[in-house]
């Protein structure tokens, strides 16, 4: 059996579409331009690209994006100076800082912060509550864009069996969070597996749905996966030739899974669309106050 092609990119084209016409909806009955302002700390070059990529969406979309560029040697003080601006500055309507930020630079400070209400990623501990709570005010990108991902392909996610293999803040916990909800695509049996899980292969076995976040080129091999799984890769890794690849293993397990996502062109393109969307519902939030 070869599995299915779950194609992100196709899917962020569309999504992104619909949050143009809706941004210009927003700003036809409101008057108001929603801007997501970026901040950068220092001069790591995957982190440029991710942030110019953001704002060139942005744009693409009919938002406002501004950048605040900061030399490495930033203090958290000077930071912190910047975070407050932005959060009473009533023309900015969601604020990304952009991670890592350099050593040095405290990132728990500056996360907290952030106006929750301008918090379009999620990462402040009352948006980590309400989502705990499955009353979310937003949903961090990407995991909001993979469950986009398996809701609008029809993956019936109530009641399978999900593993998800990495408990970062950013992407596992959440995704484990949200799946978890009794709520639309969510009422899933979740576990959550990380490096002491105790042999993995036969936990990621179990799974109905297998979404993979670890930082480790094609470390899902096809012996770990249930045969007709879904098969979600988050990883963004080089492999020994230098080119981009996932988590997961991607040719033999596509011959055991029953639906997967390719690197790239999976979850990648769906987490900047999920910021958009999350930069028009903080306008729609701030602007209905
Ligand atoms: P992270 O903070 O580096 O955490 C990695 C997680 O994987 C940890 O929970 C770790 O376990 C677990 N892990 C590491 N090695 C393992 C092993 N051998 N067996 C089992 N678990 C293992 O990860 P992240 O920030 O979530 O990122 C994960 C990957 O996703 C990276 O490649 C990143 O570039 C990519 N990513 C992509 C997007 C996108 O938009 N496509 C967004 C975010 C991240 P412990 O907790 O026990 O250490």
């Amino acid at each position: 059996m070869t599995a299915t092609i779950l194609d992100g990119k196709a899917l962020a084209k569309q999504i992104r579409g619909e949050i143009g016409e809706d941004v210009a909806k927003f700003k036809a009955e409101t008057g108001v331009t929603p801007c997501l302002a970026a901040v950068l700390v220092g001069d790591d070059s995957a982190s440029q690209v991710y942030v110019r990529n953001k704002e060139k969406a942005c744009e693409k979309a009919g938002m406002t994006s501004r950048l605040y560029r900061l030399p490495v040697e930033t203090t958290t003080e000077e930071l912190l100076e910047l975070v407050h601006k932005l959060n009473d500055d009533e023309a900015v309507h969601g604020i990304l800082v952009q991670l890592p930020l350099p050593d040095g630079c405290d990132e728990l400070k500056i996360l907290d912060a952030v106006d929750s209400n301008k918090d379009v990623d999620a990462f402040h501990p009352t948006n980590v509550g309400l989502i705990s709570q499955g009353r979310p005010r937003f949903l961090p990108c990407t995991p909001y864009g993979i469950q986009q991902l398996m809701v609008r392909n029809d993956i019936e996610i109530s009641g399978k069996s999900v593993v998800i293999i990495g408990r970062s803040d950013i992407v596992g916990k959440p995704m484990g969070l949200m799946l978890v909800q009794k709520a639309d695509g969510a009422n899933a049996t979740v576990t959550l597996a990380h490096s002491r899980t105790k042999d993995l292969a036969a936990v990621a076995r179990e799974a109905d749905i297998l979404i993979v976040a670890i930082g480790r080129a094609k470390f899902v091999t096809a012996d770990m996966v249930k045969p007709g799984a879904v098969v979600i890769d988050v990883g963004m890794n080089r492999d020994e030739n230098g080119k981009l690849c996932g988590d997961v293993d991607f040719e033999p397990v596509k011959e055991v899974a029953g639906s997967i996502t390719p690197v790239p062109g999976g979850v990648g393109p769906l987490t900047i669309t999920m910021l958009l969307l999350n930069t028009l519902s903080a306008a729609r939030q701030l602007t209905a106050e």
